[in-house]
C-alpha cells in the first residue's frame, strides 16, 4: 500500500543491516517503545532488563549505563537518577517511613543534610547527627530502635575526613541498620565499596556520576548501585512509581567518560597529593586536608583501606588571615576558577564557612578553601596559588 510521503516519512519500509558495533554506545531515544503486538504488551518485563516497554523503564542506552556503574561499583545491580542530590533523596524515600530514624554524619555531603531538615521532617521521618570520626562506639550511642539507615560518607564533605568505615559498618549491621554510602570521592577507584575487608560491605553506594564518571563538568546525573535483589527491586519501584528517568544524550555523556575514568582519576590523584604537599610547607596553612597525608584526619583508615584518593584539598588557612583577605586570595586565582562540583578538567576553588556547616565544633577556626584539582599542569596550579597567596597581604 502506497502512502502520501508525510505518512512514509514517518512509517518508512527501511531496516539497517544489524551487526553495526564501534566504541560508542547507540543513543536510543524514546517515551514510546513499539510492540509487535498486544501479546508482547502484556508479557514484556522491565523489571529484569529482559524487554522495552516504555523510555522512562530503560533503553539499551540506559541499561548499557547501569550494567557498567554496577561494574564499576563491584555491585549486581544500579538504577540511574537525575542528579546525585536525587540518588540520596530517593534512597531516604524508599528505604524510610513515617517514625523511622536516619543517621547522617556531620561532614556529610550539605545538601542531604537540608533533605533531611526540611524534607524527610515533614514526612515523619527523624535524623541524627553522628561524629564519623569517633568511630563504631560513638555511633552505637545514636543509634535508638527507631533507626532504620545509617548514611557514610568516605572521605567526607569538605573537610575529608576518614572515618572507621569498617568500624561504622560492623556497629550498624550488629543492629540490624542498612547502610547507605555516598561513593562519589572513592568512585568505584579507591576502595570497592562492597567488599570492605573482614566479610563487610555496604547495602547501597550511590555516586554523583555528574563527578568523576562524567569527567566533563558537563551533565547531572546519580547512581544507586545494590548487590542484594530484593533490596534493588524496593528501590527501583520506588523509582519507577516516582517516575524517575535520565535522558538517552546525558546517559551518553557518561558512558563516553568511563573509559577513561581510571586514568583520570589517577592523574587528578598524583597532582592533588603535589599539591597537598606543597601547601603544607606554606606558612598562611594551619592545615591541609587530605586523607593521604599524614596529619590529615583519619589518615591510617584511608591508608588501610585505600588504594588512591580523589582530587580534593581543602586549606585552613591560620586565624590571622580573617575572611576579607582569604577571599581575596580566591579572587586572585587565575588557573583555578571559583565554582562548585569536581572531577572535570578544570581547577576549581570554593571557600567554606566550617562553623555554619557542622553540629559538632569544627576542629579549625581559620576559614577554609577547598580545592578541586583538575587536569591542569600540577606546575602552572601550583604557581597560580603562589601568586594568589600574595593577594593575601598583612592585614
Ligand atoms: C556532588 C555531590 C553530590 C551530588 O551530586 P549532584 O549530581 O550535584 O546532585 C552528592 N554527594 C557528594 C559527595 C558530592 O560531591
Amino acid at each position: 500500500m502506497s502512502h502520501d510521503p508525510s505518512t512514509d516519512l514517518i512509517h518508512h519500509p527501511y531496516r539497517p543491516p544489524e551487526g553495526f558495533e564501534s566504541p560508542a554506545i547507540g543513543v536510543h531515544k524514546g517515551s514510546t517503545v513499539f510492540f509487535p503486538n498486544v501479546a508482547a504488551m502484556r508479557s514484556r518485563s522491565w523489571k529484569d532488563k529482559s524487554a522495552y516497554t516504555y523510555g522512562l523503564h530503560g533503553t539499551p542506552t540506559t541499561f548499557t549505563l547501569e550494567e557498567r556503574i554496577a561494574t564499576l561499583e563491584g555491585g549486581r545491580h544500579t538504577l540511574l537518577t537525575s542528579s546525585g542530590l536525587q540518588a540520596i533523596m530517593l534512597v531516604n524515600l524508599s528505604l524510610l517511613r513515617s517514625g523511622d530514624e536516619v543517621l547522617l554524619p556531620d561532614n556529610v555531603y550539605g545538601p542531604s543534610r537540608e533533605l533531611a531538615m526540611h524534607e524527610l521532617a515533614r514526612y515523619g521521618i527523624g535524623h541524627r547527627i553522628y561524629d564519623p570520626m569517633g568511630g563504631a562506639e560513638a555511633l552505637a550511642a545514636v543509634i535508638t530502635e527507631r533507626t532504620r539507615l545509617l548514611w557514610v560518607e568516605a572521605a567526607g564533605s569538605v573537610t575529608l575526613e576518614f572515618p572507621d568505615l569498617r568500624g561504622l559498618v560492623r556497629a550498624a549491621r550488629e543492629r540490624g541498620v542498612t547502610v547507605a554510602l555516598d561513593n562519589t570521592w572513592g568512585a568505584g577507584i579507591a576502595f570497592r565499596p562492597f567488599d570492605l575487608g573482614e566479610g563487610l560491605g555496604v547495602d547501597v553506594a550511590i555516586q554523583a556520576l555528574t563527578k568523576y564518571p562524567s569527567g566533563g563538568g558537563d551533565v547531572l546525573m546519580g547512581s544507586i548501585t545494590t548487590v542484594e535483589r530484593a533490596l534493588h527491586e524496593q528501590l527501583m519501584m520506588t523509582h519507577s512509581r516516582f517516575g524517575i528517568g535520565v535522558g538517552a544524550n546525558d546517559a551518553e555523556l557518561v558512558l563516553r567518560g568511563l573509559p577513561s575514568l581510571a586514568l583520570r582519576y589517577r592523574a587528578q590523584d598524583e597532582s592533588a597529593r603535589r599539591i597537598a604537599r606543597w601547601a603544607e610547607s606554606r606558612p598562611e596553612i594551619v592545615q591541609v586536608l587530605h586523607p593521604a597525608l599524614a596529619a590529615s584526619p583519619g589518615h591510617e583508615h584511608w591508608r588501610a583501606l585505600c588504594k588512591g584518593a580523589a582530587a580534593l584539598v581543602s586549606l585552613v588557612f591560620h586565624e590571622r588571615h580573617e575572611w576579607p583577605a582569604v577571599e581575596r586570595f580566591v579572587d586572585a586565582l587565575r588557573v583555578f576558577r571559583l565554582g562548585y562540583s569536581w572531577a572535570g578538567p578544570v581547577s576549581l576553588a570554593v571557600p567554606y564557612r566550617l562553623s555554619a556547616m557542622r553540629s559538632i565544633a569544627p576542629r579549625w577556626n581559620g576559614a577554609l578553601v577547598r580545592l578541586a584539582i583538575g587536569l591542569e599542569r600540577t606546575e602552572d596550579l601550583i604557581a597560580d596559588l603562589e601568586q594568589a597567596l600574595a593577594a593575601l597581604g598583612t592585614d
